[in-house]
């Protein structure tokens, strides 16, 4: 059905992708824990696997896109101590966790919208899939690889990796982790310290808790995703991904759970996305260089110079490959800017260049470098400088050096539609773009004119710059060192 070929982390190596039922297939995707503002390192995800689900569809796979939202389970520490990280925002922000998941969801959402990320075809919820998450506690118990201690149900990773081994996808083998795991406090429950909990009693302190047979308590954070993504996709589905942190130990701890509840290797094919640092800087809240999206968007943050355009955000996600790092600065994220505006600018100017009888473009040769690059693991970046090729060509066919004929001329539009829009998600309404880009450009250039003006104590003129361009909304406040605009 298709040549796409996708790197799969499991394997370590590039396959080719072939589904277990075409032309349907099943993506599961971790999605956020919802305890703060969606940040830069929730983008990088959504928008891989978006052009993943995309390009899928484009292909003609019917996908069932699941990404989950964690609102419960998920401790400080990522492992088995600490606060659930839900409770704590709640208990610092005195609402109710839900609450809480309710304002963040509502956040990642907008932000999603904003960045034009496709909405998964299923959405679930932790907290709202507590009986199943039981029910496969209870499986795994049956097969003897988990045991309860004081109330709480933990997973024998020694059991299962004599039979399977744990750390196949992380490429960790158990006798270097028995050497390097710490105890930590509170974990004296457990058999060994990287067994990991099922099903963990609930303190006095902790507020979200769920009646069962071991003990009044919550589920594991790696469960959720076992128990949804089998449930919605079936026992062996097609494709997991997330960020490449989630793979250690929450993927690996996936997988153990997967094959005891279900006997069998639930993923086909796991794919990872990279992690975006910040001036060279691994991004964190302690560094305080965890910037928002919302921050983004609005340039509100020390780290940033002025604002971005989410799909400026969008457009240097893609300009790497997603399983390379990516590096944040004000540097690369301006030329960012400018690139995309010369692609929408190009992909604007085709429907009205000029014909000739004949093309003196290859354009089935460039859409077919395009789909290649696309079919290799997704390769945007190689994809993006094709589309780079042919931006120079439409200018050259405007300035009457190369030549396009009338059919070829719909048929590059169509092609850029599909590729840019379509495929790449890069949409905007050319509006949106002035304001965003040019707008503050032109405004400052003529400050710029103004400020000669004056010089020349033509203030006849200065001033009327300033009333006119107060009449369309733009006020103009002098300082002493020049002036300062906003839209009012
Ligand atoms: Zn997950």
């Amino acid at each position: 059905m298709s040549d796409l070929v996708i790197y799969n982390t499991l394997s370590r190596q590039k396959e080719k992708f072939e589904p277990l039922h075409p032309p349907f297939t099943g993506l599961y995707v971790c999605g956020p824990t919802v305890y703060s503002d969606a940040h830069l390192g929730h983008a990088r995800p959504a928008i891989t696997f978006d052009l993943l689900f995309r390009y899928l569809r484009h292909l003609g796979y019917k996908v069932r896109y699941v990404r989950n939202i964690t609102d419960v389970g998920h401790l400080e520490n990522d492992a088995d101590t600490g606060r659930d990280k839900i409770a704590k925002t709640a208990l610092i922000e005195q609402i109710e966790p839900m609450e809480v998941v309710q304002r963040y969801t509502d956040n990642y959402h907008r932000n999603m919208d904003e960045l034009n990320v496709l909405k998964p075809s299923i959405e679930p919820r932790a907290s709202g899939h507590i009986p199943e998450q039981q029910e496969m506690v209870a499986r795994i118990l049956e097969s003897g690889y988990a045991y309860i201690s004081n109330g709480s149900v933990y997973f024998d990773v020694e059991k299962y990796n004599a039979l399977y081994h744990y750390g196949k996808l992380s490429g960790r083998i158990l006798e270097d982790l028995q050497a390097t795991t710490r105890e930590l406090e509170g974990q004296e429950e457990k058999r060994n310290p990287f067994d990991f909990a099922l099903w963990k009693k609930a303190g006095p302190e902790h507020i979200m808790r769920w009646k069962s047979p071991w003990s009044e308590g919550f589920p594991g954070w790696h469960l959720e995703c076992s128990t949804m993504s089998t449930k919605y996709l079936g026992n062996v589905f097609d494709i997991h991904g997330g960020g490449m942190d989630l793979l250690f130990p929450h993927h690996e701890c996936e997988i153990a759970q997967s094959r005891i509840a279900t006997g069998q290797d639930s993923v086909r094919y796991w794919m990872h996305n990279n992690l975006i640092t910040i001036n060279g800087q691994k991004m964190g809240k302690s560094l305080g260089n965890a910037v928002t999206l919302d921050q983004i968007f609005a340039g509100d943050h020390p780290l940033l110079e002025q604002a971005y355009d989410p799909m400026t955000i969008r457009f240097f996600i893609l300009q790497a490959h997603y399983r390379s790092t990516l590096d944040f600065s004000n540097e690369a994220l301006q030329a960012s800017e400018k690139g995309l505006a010369r692609l929408f600018k190009a992909q604007s100017l085709i429907g009205r260049l000029p014909l000739s009888e004949d093309t003196s473009l290859d354009i089935p040769a460039w859409e077919s470098r395009c789909f290649d690059a696309l079919n290799d693991d997704l390769n945007t970046p190689v994809m993006i400088a094709h589309l780079f090729d042919m931006v120079r060509q439409i200018n050259l066919v405007s300035d009457g050096r190369e030549r396009i004929s009338a059919d070829d001329r719909d048929h590059l539009g169509r092609m850029f539609g599909i590729f840019v829009t379509g495929i790449l998600g890069l949409e905007t309404d050319s509006s949106g773009l002035a304001e965003a880009v040019l707008l503050p450009k032109v405004v400052d250039l003529l400050l710029d004119v103004r400020r000669e003006v004056k010089k020349n104590k033509d203030f006849n003129l200065s001033d009327r710059i300033r009333d006119d361009l107060g009449k369309i909304g733009i006020t103009v406040k002098d300082r002493g060192d020049g002036a300062d605009w906003e839209i009012t």
